[in-house]
């Protein structure tokens, strides 16, 4: 199927079923509703482990070419995280095409509903970039098969993702430094919002030295005072003398200039798709910089989400959290023993766990 992107025939087509992100997706729903100004893609990429879980992101988009190719790479990433974080879930995702500052009605988020609710269970919708707990609330309004919402799970699930990094965090120390505490350890943290302020909370709760860094000073600020953190110009967060560098901002931090100016041994953080090539695995691997995968650190938002077992319980729930530090000490043992990098154990523990589920 080739549809054509926004505006006359003569603009550039995109392809569907040949495009290059297309990793064997399940199904690809279109959704219009002109009445309400609803512009949506679903995507299903693999339902092998259970029906498909990951949030809706709403987001300006500049052609639908770009909106189609974000949600079928993030919905091949929710594959992946689901399987390697031992949910019983496949991957999915949504993008609305809208300016959350400007477009959010309930009107729209109810039309979006209808849609999520055909896929009968196919697909389970929550929170993702310009969407929140109130607007997942509408959601419910419609259908059953979403979660995140103010009646259904824990909540906001940035605090359980925080939780998780902050024990990722120990789990790689541990494993590359060989000590049994982070206290003593310093850690530079870029990005103090809502996943990096409470991941500079419990690591100074236990004793780490922070340096941190953020491009808005009212974040910064707070976390400062809180912990008596050393703040930084944003550029110079991942050059400073630290044991654990924690991308918490943004995506591609991890790349072919950024690699050599590293000081830390470790990288263990909560933004999603740090390495901005698959080779930069390696280029870490090389200089002994131990990374922790992002999809796995940054899984315990997913996990709160995901796991029905402990959803009246967050004390039980960041237990199960916790878990995350053995999947990732497996995976460094498995990179060590097979001289690959942690990226690629990640994905492959993920793919063996889907083929052996279809056998
Ligand atoms: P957020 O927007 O609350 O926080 C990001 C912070 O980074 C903000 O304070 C922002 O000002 C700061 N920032 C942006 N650009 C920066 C730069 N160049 N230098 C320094 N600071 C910069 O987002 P969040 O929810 O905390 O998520 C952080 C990362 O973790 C994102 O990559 C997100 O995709 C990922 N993640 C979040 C969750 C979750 O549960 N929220 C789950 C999985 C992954």
């Amino acid at each position: 199927m080739t549809a054509l992107a926004s505006g006359s025939v003569h603009e550039m087509a995109f392809s569907v079923f040949d495009h290059p992100e297309n990793k064997s997706h399940e199904q690809i729903v279109f959704c219009e509703d002109r009445t309400v100004g609803l512009k949506a893609l679903i995507a299903i990429h693999d339902t092998t482990l259970g029906p498909a879980l990951g949030g809706t992101r709403m987001w300006r988009y500049e052609t639908e070419a770009e909106a189609l190719t974000d949600v079928l790479r993030l919905s091949a990433g929710m594959t992946q995280k689901n399987a390697v974080a031992g949910l019983d879930l496949g991957g999915g995702k949504a993008v609305i095409v809208a300016d959350a500052r400007r477009d959010k009605t309930p009107a729209l988020f109810h039309a979006f509903a209808r849609f999520v609710d055909r896929l009968n269970g196919a697909y389970i919708t929550a929170e993702d970039v310009g969407v929140t707990l109130a607007d997942m609330d509408l959601v419910s309004n419609v259908t059953d098969h979403v979660t995140g919402t103010s009646k259904k799970g824990l909540g906001d699930p940035s605090p359980f993702t925080a939780w998780g990094v902050f024990k990722g965090i120990e789990a790689a120390a541990r494993h590359r430094l060989g000590i049994s505490s982070i206290g003593g350890l310093t850690v530079a943290i870029q990005g103090v919002g809502h996943v990096g302020g409470p991941v500079a909370r419990h690591l100074a709760e236990a004793g780490a030295s922070l340096i941190v860094t953020d491009i808005h000073d009212s974040h910064l600020q707070p976390v400062v005072e809180a912990t008596g953190a050393r703040a930084v110009n944003p550029a110079d967060i991942h050059k400073v003398e630290a044991d654990v560098f924690a991308p918490c901002a943004l995506g591609g931090i991890l790349n072919a200039q950024s690699i050599p100016e590293l000081k830390a041994a470790v990288v263990a953080g909560a933004a999603n798709n740090q390495l901005l090539e698959a080779g930069d695995g390696e280029r870490l691997r090389r200089r002994g910089i131990l990374y922790a995968p992002d999809y796995v650190i940054n899984a315990g938002g997913v996990i709160s989400l995901g796991d029905s077992r402990y959803q009246s319980d967050p004390e039980a729930m960041r237990n199960r959290v916790a878990q995350i530090q053995d999947t990732l000490s497996k995976i460094f043992k498995r990179a060590d023993d097979e001289g690959l990098s942690p990226a690629v154990i990640a994905d492959r523990m993920a793919e063996e766990r889907i083929a052996s589920a279809r056998d």
